[in-house]
């Protein structure tokens, strides 16, 4: 019998290559001497800055990749945008589309840049998006909009934390016109009271416009937030400005029934002959491989169900100026595939907490804003039709996935496209 032996398992594997507990103490020992390079101390981005950093990095060679000319003309673009400037990475941009989008404020066929550095990833979506087109287009509907800061006071017991509620919802409209006060485009539209023991978290609900908002609402909030600090009847022992209850940044089962950022559902009806033209399957494999996957899902705790959301959202936002990292939480929502009565596929994606905006963040930076131009969505009255266009992509990329599982496939064209 032929033996087998296993690698020793999980992190047990991190401490086997160290031999003695003193290797590990000499690893693992702080070290108290001068750091051996040191960046100039101010943030700033004046051409003497940027140069002073690449003198302490000394390596030309990427100096001349990020420090370019092109970057060097757009510097002041950046200005708002980052700290401890040294230039820009270039990322490939392709081009997927025509994606035609029959939503309440995106109409049209749309050519969707996407940023990424991952093969196969901008084919799969330009073949989502060309089979969605040709069954007419996908019907997408945003519903729901909406970002919180939610800001948490503690007290000494039940009592006080009851007082304080009492005395807040007493100053609901001054609230209103603090934050108000703080920005013209944003509106605060509803504040919520959850009590935790003698923990109190506010929750302060806005529209945000065309700006995804988390700036806007954290800055507007911190006007009532210091008001509280300063005038509240009850003093909190402690209180932050936020106690993380917004779900900023994380993915939260909570915004599976409400909404964070803006709420877009998708959907299409596609012909058994249009799956076998740009799929190569059958709407019955595709049904069943949505049914075992969505349990896969449930079995991994996934929140929500959705075979890759994050792809397209992340190529996306970094083609576009959205903030990559709110993929965290955008990437939850709920992909569905059944048959319909023709004997085709319904496939439909529900997102609650896409986080996009046509203001505001890096949309305005040069390359960034030419992506959102691209889509002929740039700047203000945009931010709906932008979302309804992401949903309809996230939709597209789903098709062609399950599509490429379903026809087996998807090894096959990463081997061929990113080997
Ligand atoms: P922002 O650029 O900070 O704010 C949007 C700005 O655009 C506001 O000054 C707003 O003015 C103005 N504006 C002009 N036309 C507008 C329109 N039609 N609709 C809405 N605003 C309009 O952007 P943000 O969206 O609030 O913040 C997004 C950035 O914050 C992202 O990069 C994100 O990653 C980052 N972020 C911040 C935090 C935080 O807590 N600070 C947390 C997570 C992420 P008015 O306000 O005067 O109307």
């Amino acid at each position: 019998m032929p033996k087998f032996t296993l690698p020793s398992s999980g992190e047990s594997r991190a401490f086997s290559a160290l031999s003695s507990a003193d290797s590990l103490q000499d690893a693992l020992a702080a070290h108290f001497e001068p750091a051996s390079k040191t960046l100039i101390a101010s943030s700033k981005m004046t051409p003497h800055h940027v140069e002073k950093r690449w003198q302490t990095l000394n390596q030309p060679e990427a100096q001349a990749q990020l420090w370019d000319d092109q970057t060097q003309r757009n510097l002041a673009h950046y200005s708002k945008n980052i700290e401890y400037f040294i230039g820009t990475v270039k990322v490939p941009v392709g081009i997927a589309g025509p994606l035609r989008v029959n939503g309440l404020h995106a109409n049209d066929d749309f050519l969707i840049p996407l940023a990424t550095t991952e093969a196969a990833l901008v084919a799969s979506y330009h073949r989502g998006c060309k089979l969605i087109t040709a069954a007419g287009g996908t019907s997408v509907m945003l519903l729901n909009e909406g970002v919180t800061r939610t800001p948490v006071f503690a007290f000494d017991d039940l009592a006080q934390a009851g007082q304080f509620i009492a005395w807040v919802t007493t100053q609901y409209e001054h609230f209103k016109q603090l934050a108000q006060a703080t920005t013209a485009h944003g509106q605060l539209h509803d504040i919520n009271v959850t009590m935790e023991g003698n923990h109190v978290y506010l929750v302060f609900d806005y529209l945000t416009g065309d700006a995804c908002g988390q700036n806007m609402v954290t800055i507007a909030t911190n006007a009532v937030f210091e008001f509280i600090v300063r005038h509240s009847p009850i003093e909190p022992r402690h209180a932050f400005l936020d106690g993380n209850l917004s779900g900023d940044k994380k993915a939260n089962s909570h915004v599976l029934r409400h909404v964070r950022g803006k709420k877009v559902t998708a959907e299409v009806h596609l012909s058994a002959e249009l799956i076998k033209k740009y799929l190569h399957t059958t709407p019955e494999t595709m049904v069943k491989f949505a049914e075992m996957t969505t349990i896969g899902g449930v079995l991994s705790g996934s929140v929500g169900i959705n075979a890759h959301y994050a792809n397209a959202l992340t190529a996306f936002s970094i083609a576009c100026g959205q903030d990559p990292a709110c993929v965290a939480e955008s990437a939850v929502g709920i992909t569905r595939m059944e048959l319909n009565s023709q004997g085709g596929l319904y496939a439909c994606v529900t997102l609650p907490n896409l986080m996009v905006g046509t203001v505001g963040g890096g949309t305005s930076l040069p390359s960034q804003n030419a992506c959102l131009a691209l889509l002929g969505l740039t700047g203000s009255g945009n931010a709906r039709a932008l979302a309804e266009v992401v949903a309809g992509l996230c939709l597209a990329g789903e098709l062609s996935i399950a599509g490429a599982f379903s026809a087996g496939h998807f090894s096959r064209a990463h081997h061929k496209l990113a080997r």
